[in-house]
Order: structure tokens, then sequence, then C-alpha cells
């Protein structure tokens, strides 16, 4: 790691938007665990402005938030004329894949309206460095893997449309530098598949409802809360039968935000990368060692197929760490752990 960078990093004001979300709030303890001051802007339309309490007490510090909806511009500015940041993460967006078939508008209104809405601001008060959450979602059905980021791009869903058109806009801003302008510097993450805790089991995932990803439905299971897990689909062309997928614990991925983050501030130029571990895990592979690592019984049935979902998926990721250094280090067991940590001891509020 560069010395002057992380220097430059741990003197550096970050804003964060949708910092009381899953990711955001992992983003926000870290930040602040390097020595950077965070402006944290959430709307409250899937998280609690609970968790920051918890995060100041993780991370010995405190942190500027603000209830301020990323499509507002008239609030933005009022933030961003009372604090002068030097680089922003973009975690703020709606993420249900079904529910963006349902309602496509409110999705491409939040994803895309709100990501213009924010660079405009950004751009009146002199910030262009950016990192903007992405997903494996862009590469729809992938014709091999693991994928490299070259791999050709097709979102199937609304939902990916909007990471996809995100992607597109960023690319265009880093394209064309008008006179008299400075350049934009953008890092596009594609994550593939985030999963697990903060090992402190003080926070996590603490999705509303029903939840529609893996991980937090084996953990619920587990814990009584639901009776069993259906598993979608045992004939799909892969060793098992069962999906497989690249889950990355949200520690590494948070250290992918930092290093690129670090990139950036070092006036490191704009990137797309994957967030993947490379490795491919089965349905069926993750609900074992949760069980075997958790010492707990997850009780499964094989339903039908989800619709939509690709056979496999798991990243190249080598790029991203001949670019930034930063490669995943925990493994699946250890996801399997910290998940299962917080699902034992989240606050009622989001049980
Ligand atoms: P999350 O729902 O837990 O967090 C998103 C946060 O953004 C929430 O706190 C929500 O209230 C806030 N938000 C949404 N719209 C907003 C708006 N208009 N203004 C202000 N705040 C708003 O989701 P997450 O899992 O933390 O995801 C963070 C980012 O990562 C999203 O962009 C998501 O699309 C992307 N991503 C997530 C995954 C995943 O599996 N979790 C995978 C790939 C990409
Ligand atoms: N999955 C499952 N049962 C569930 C939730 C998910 O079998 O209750 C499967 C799903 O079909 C997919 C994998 O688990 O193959 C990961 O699903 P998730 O929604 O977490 O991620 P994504 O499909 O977006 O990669």
């Amino acid at each position: 790691m560069d010395d002057s960078n992380q220097a430059a990093l741990s003197r550096s004001t970050v804003l964060v938007t949708g910092a009381a979300g899953y990711i955001g709030s992992h983003a926000v303890t870290e930040l602040l665990r390097q020595g950077c001051r965070v402006v944290a802007v959430d709307n409250y339309s899937n998280s609690s402005s609970e968790v920051y309490a918890r995060i100041e007490r993780l991370a010995g510090a405190s942190f500027v938030r603000a209830e301020v909806d990323v499509r507002d511009d008239a609030a933005l500015d009022k933030l961003l004329s009372q604090h002068r940041v030097d680089a922003c993460i973009h975690f703020a967006a709606l993420k249900s894949v079904s529910e963006s078939m349902a309602q496509p508008l409110r999705y491409l209104d939040n994803n895309v309206g709100g990501l213009l809405t924010l660079l405009r601001v950004l751009r009146k008060h002199g910030v262009q460095g950016f990192v903007f959450s992405s997903s494996a979602t862009v590469y729809g059905d992938p014709v091999r893997v693991p994928v490299p980021e070259v791999a050709s791009l097709n979102a199937v869903s609304v939902y990916g449309a909007t990471k996809l058109m995100g992607e597109k806009i960023l690319q265009q801003l880093t394209a064309i530098t008008p006179e008299f302008e400075r350049p934009w510097r953008v890092v596009v993450l594609r994550y593939f598949n985030p999963v697990g805790a903060h090992p402190s089991g003080q926070i996590g995932e603490a999705p509303r409802g029903v939840p529609n990803n893996l991980m937090p439905c084996v953990a619920q299971v587990a814990a009584g809360l639901r009776p069993k897990l259906n598993i979608f689909g045992d004939t799909y062309p892969t060793p098992d039968g069962t999906c497989v997928r690249d889950y990355i614990h949200i520690q590494d991925l948070v250290a992918g935000h930092v290093a690129a983050l670090r990139h950036l501030l070092g006036d490191g130029a704009s990137l797309t990368l994957n967030l993947g571990t490379g490795l491919g895990t089965s349905v069926r592979q993750l609900v074992e060692t949760f069980m075997q690592v958790n010492g707990v019984a997850v009780p499964y049935e094989v339903v039908a197929p989800r619709a939509g979902d690709v056979a496999q998926c798991f990243a190249d990721p080598s790029l991203a760490h001949q670019v930034l250094g930063w490669r995943a280090h925990h493994d699946l067991a250890d996801m399997c752990r910290d998940a299962w940590r917080w699902q034992c001891s989240r606050p009622r509020s989001h049980a």
C-alpha cells in the first residue's frame, strides 16, 4: 500500500449515500476506523437511523448524518455547502429484483434519477471522485465463468438495467471532460453476492419482511423464524444441480471500497472492477456449511426454480488485485459464522 494514498485517505471526508443500509453501515464503520470523516446520507426507505449509534460505538468515533433523499437536490446542495467532502461512495438505491419488475418507474426514478441528481450537486461542489455500487447482475447469464469485467453486459431485470444505466452515465462523464472542468474519476464496483456481518455481531443485514436473498433466509430458518428454506431448483447444469454464486464477506467487500477510495484520492484513473472471491459455491454447499459451522439445523425443501435465476455466476477478481492490491480473505465458513452471530444478537427492532 502506498503510504501517501493512505495518508490522503485518513485526512479525507467522504460522503456516503445509503449509509444506514446493509453495505453502507459496514462501510461507514470501516471508514471511521481508517480515520476518515464521514457525512452520511439516507432517506431510511429500507433502513433505520438506529444503526448509527451502534456504528459510533463500534468505531469509537462520531460522524455527520442527514435524512436526505438523493433525488432532493436542494437538500444535498445545503448539506454540501455545510460540509466540504473529498469523494463520494454512492450506495443509495432500491435493490429488489422482483420489486423492480412490479414497480419499474419507481426503480428508474430512484436509482437513475437519484444518481443524476447526486452527480449534478457533487459537480457544483467540485467533488468529482466517485465510487458506484454496481452488481454482477449486469452480466445477465454469463457466457463463461469466472466472469471478467470485459464480458458482455445484459441486464435482465429493471433493477439490473438501472445499474447498467448508472454505469453508462458514469462512462460518459469520465470519457468527456469539457474545457475548464475537472475530470471525473470514478470507480465502478460490481459486487457479486455480499453476505455475512461485522464480526462483532452489532451490525448486519436487516431485510424488511420476507428476505429475497439466500443467506438471510438460511439464518432466519435456522433461528426458527421460518419453518423451512425453499431451494429454488436442483436440476441446473452445476455439480450438485443447485445454482452457483460467488458469496463474498461484507468486510472484504468494504475493504474493496476503501482500496478504491485510496486509489481515487491518490489521483488514480477511472476503473470498473469485480468484487468477488473467484470461487463458485452452490446453494446446497452454502446450506450445509452453515449447518456444520454453526451446529444448527436448516430444514429445506427443493422447489421449482425461481424465474430469472442463472445457473452459475462467479467472478474473475484478478483485475481488482492487480490494480488495487485487493483480494477477499474470508471463506464461506467465516461468512456463515458471522451471519449467524448477527442473527442471534441483532436488536429486536431488526428482528
Ligand atoms: P440496502 O437497502 O440495505 O441499503 C441501501 C440504502 O439506501 C438503504 O438504507 C435505503 O434506505 C437507502 N436509499 C435508497 N434510496 C434512497 C434515496 N433515494 N435517497 C437516500 N437513501 C436511499 O442495500 P445494500 O445491500 O446495502 O446495497 C447497497 C448498494 O449495493 C445498492 O446500490 C445495491 O444496489 C448495491 N448492491 C447490493 C448487493 C447486495 O446483495 N446487497 C449486490 C450488488 C449491488
Ligand atoms: N435461493 C434459494 N432460496 C432462497 C433464496 C435464494 O434457493 O430462499 C437461491 C437462488 O435461487 C440463487 C441463490 O440462492 O440461486 C442466490 O440467491 P440470491 O437472491 O441471494 O442472489 P442472486 O440470485 O441475486 O445471485
